[in-house]
């Protein structure tokens, strides 16, 4: 991973060169590029063997001019605060692209969840919302999972909040387990959500998607559920990566033998996955692979400067947060590679979180047909907007994206007025 500073600086130049097409003067979108609060916290827990580590977390706040915040929960060695104040900038574009109620926020702690007990990862997040707790609430900012958490993190986020309040507060974040409020199709609906952008893009390309061949960079939660949709889609996935690196099998790997493989919970990885003509690659080669479609689907920065001459694929889907900087995004674009960007292909996870947080809210349910019809419907109409505002302009798709999004967020600006 490249320095995090990259991570802002590619957010600054792509909002600038967004407010340049709109012709936006600084005084209408400066604001957007400060985060509204920043808090830092220490967070002491006590390990199994008694001794007491401290542990640096975040809560960023980029914007409420739209709603509450909104945005994921990171636990990850390498975090850092500017790479999170990206990430809330980011959630507020990206829940502005498809027009949710929501302003951005992101939290992270800088820990390898997979190193600690489970007794110790509770405590951990126990004590890190009781540090956030001030911040935090169903109407001023909702934690959801990022890398590194999950549907237990947001249930024992849930519990530690509710027993300050004495009472339940499901609302309080998204993607909990189903059981105590979480909603159906919510766990799949970041990849649900990559899987609905890519089958449209292909179709407004004048393209099959029967055949399409794919590689994903990362088989988490999103990359795992993205392989399996468009694999049912009638793609053929050629190639997956994960931390030890990737596979490849140019008649298509079985995707479902392998996400049963990584699954069986014995912490399996994929240099360990043997397949009948499986071949095994680096991450670097898997993303310079002949394929009609890249989909980066792990951490930011990983098309770089130096990979994007060797991209060969015609079309990058941004599965994850800001997976291009903006130096190789303008080698990409004069090769004429289509990028289909983050804040609009990675949008499906919040879109269900907000229906999450609205069944929570309302005390109602929704079954899982629901929410999938309401989130293609969601995904849908955010495409058309971007890839429409594209054409219209003759810009690429991540300028057409925050131009959307930006006008949304600075039009809210405008009617509230900078107080006092
Ligand atoms: N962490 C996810 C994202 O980056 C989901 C955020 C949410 O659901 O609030 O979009």
């Amino acid at each position: 991973m490249q320095e995090s500073f990259d991570t802002y600086q590619s957010l600054l130049y792509s909002l600038d060169r967004a407010a340049a097409l709109l012709g936006l003067e600084e005084n209408d979108y400066v604001a957007l590029k400060y985060p509204e609060r920043e808090l830092k916290v220490s967070i002491p827990v006590e390990m199994d063997d008694g001794r007491i580590e401290v542990f640096e977390g975040y809560r960023v706040q980029h914007s409420t001019s739209r709603g509450p915040c909104k945005g994921g929960l990171r636990y990850h060695p390498e975090v850092d605060i500017n790479e999170v104040k990206a990430l809330a900038a980011w959630m507020t574009l990206k829940c502005a692209v498809v027009n949710i109620p929501y302003g951005g926020a992101k939290g992270a702690v800088k820990v390898d969840p997979y190193q600690l007990s489970k007794a110790e990862l509770k405590r951990l997040t126990r004590r890190y919302t009781a540090m956030i707790l001030p911040l935090i609430g169903p109407e001023k900012d909702i934690p959801a999972p990022d890398v590194g958490t999950n549907a237990e993190i947001m249930g024992w986020i849930m519990d530690t909040y509710s027993m300050f309040k004495g009472y339940s507060v499901p609302g309080v974040v998204t993607g909990k387990p189903v059981d105590i409020g979480g909603s159906l199709g919510r766990r799949e609906a970041t990849g649900r959500g990559v899987m609905l952008i890519t089958r449209e893009t292909l179709h407004r390309m004048g393209k099959p998607v029967l055949g399409t061949t794919v590689a994903i960079q990362g088989m988490g939660n999103v990359g795992g559920t993205t392989a399996r949709l468009l694999e049912l889609e009638g793609c053929r996935i050629v190639a997956v990566s994960d931390i030890s690196g990737g596979i490849y099998k140019r008649s298509g790997l079985d995707i479902t033998d392998i996400l049963a493989y990584l699954g069986s919970g014995s912490g399996n990885l994929l240099s360990g996955y043997e397949g009948d003509g499986v071949k095994h690659i680096t991450n670097e080669v898997l993303l310079t692979l002949d394929t009609d479609i890249l989909i980066p689907a792990a951490m930011e920065n990983q098309i770089t400067l130096e990979i994007a001459p060797r991209i060969r694929a015609r079309v990058i889907v941004e599965a994850a947060n800001g997976p291009t900087t903006s130096d190789a995004d303008a080698v990409l674009e004069k090769q004429g590679v289509t990028v289909v960007p983050d804040i609009l292909v990675n949008a499906g996870g919040v879109v269900v979180s907000y229906f999450e947080w609205i069944q929570n809210i309302q005390s109602l349910t929704w079954d899982e047909e629901e929410v999938n019809r309401t989130l293609e419907k969601i995904m849908i109409r955010a495409f058309n907007d971007v890839w429409d505002s594209a054409l219209s302009d003759k810009i690429p798709l991540r300028m057409g994206a925050y131009k959307i999004a930006i006008d949304r967020v600075v039009k809210a600006k405008k009617i509230r007025g900078v107080f006092p």
